[in-house]
């Protein structure tokens, strides 16, 4: 799996967003975006997806042109799972993962044992198996989250695109989410992602892409990206890089005191 944009310039109709963006992606990484509210991350993740056509600029997956493929075709290669929404019907959670199988479908049938196997694997997968028959409207945050996950890996695409899949999950899930998102890698999918906080930069990502008004600022190592210099810069407040004992490093905002 490869996906590159060069020069790309995205946005909604004749607005602009974002441009001159520059990224890259195989199997087996992990690219972090970062950037304040509205900076334009989850309009580049769309634009990405084929969902916005492109302003400008180019976007190649597997060596062809992004507006070659069909829809099916990109679902086919890319998953998308959205922030954890409350959710407005009341589907069992096997019937929200099974969502997944919906491209490898024909137009006139629906799903068959495999899929619904395929189904129950993702669940296993990510250790919830558990919830199967739940109502996806009654779980908690974190097991939405885990739900939506699964889903993107039941519809087995090669590379998945998250838009914040920690957002507002505790402490605990966070971690758990952020765990799921490195085995995958490790088993040689690509994986994109959104985060508020850097300090999941510096820990799970192979790559780091720092967005600010829909331009990257930086994009490369998290060691060699996020500079104190640029974090101060794209979150507009003093920004301290601490290392800490084992080769971990976590930001410190310092916020201009009162007195
Ligand atoms: P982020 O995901 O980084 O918070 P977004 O990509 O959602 O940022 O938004 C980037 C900019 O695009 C913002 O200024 C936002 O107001 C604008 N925007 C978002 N959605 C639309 C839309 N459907 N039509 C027009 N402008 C939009």
């Amino acid at each position: 799996m490869e996906l590159s944009a060069v020069n790309l310039a995205f946005g909604y109709g004749r607005q602009r967003v974002g441009k001159n963006l520059d990224l890259q992606l195989s199997g087996g990484e992990i690219l972090c975006l970062l950037g304040p509210n509205g900076c334009g991350k989850t309009t580049l993740f769309k634009t990405l997806l084929g969902l916005l056509p492109r302003q400008a600029g180019h976007i190649d997956l597997d060596g062809r042109d992004l507006n070659e493929y069909s829809r099916a075709g990109i679902a086919r290669r890319m998953a998308y799972v959205p922030q954890a929404h409350e959710g407005v019907f009341a589907y069992s959670v096997h019937e929200m993962v099974l969502m997944g199988r919906n491209v490898h479908q024909g137009l006139f049938s629906g799903p068959d044992k495999a899929d619904r196997l395929r189904a129950t694997a993702a669940l296993q997968d990510l250790g919830i198996a558990d919830l199967a028959k739940r109502d996806y409207t009654r779980l908690s945050g974190g097991q939405r989250q885990l739900v939506l996950i699964a889903r993107a890996l039941a519809q087995d695409a090669p590379l998945i695109v998250m838009d914040e899949p920690t957002a507002s999950l505790d402490f605990g899930n966070q971690a758990r989410v952020l765990a799921q998102i490195v085995r995958l890698a490790e088993r040689g999918l690509g994986i994109v992602f959104s985060t508020h906080n850097p300090d999941h930069a510096w820990r799970y990502a192979s790559q780091v892409l720092l967005l600010k008004d829909g331009r990257a600022l930086a994009c490369g190592a998290p060691e060699e990206a996020l500079t104190e210099r640029r974090l101060s810069e794209v979150y507009g407040l003093p920004v301290r890089v601490e290392a800490l004992a084992d080769h971990q490093r976590v930001c410190v905002a310092r916020p201009a005191s009162r007195s």
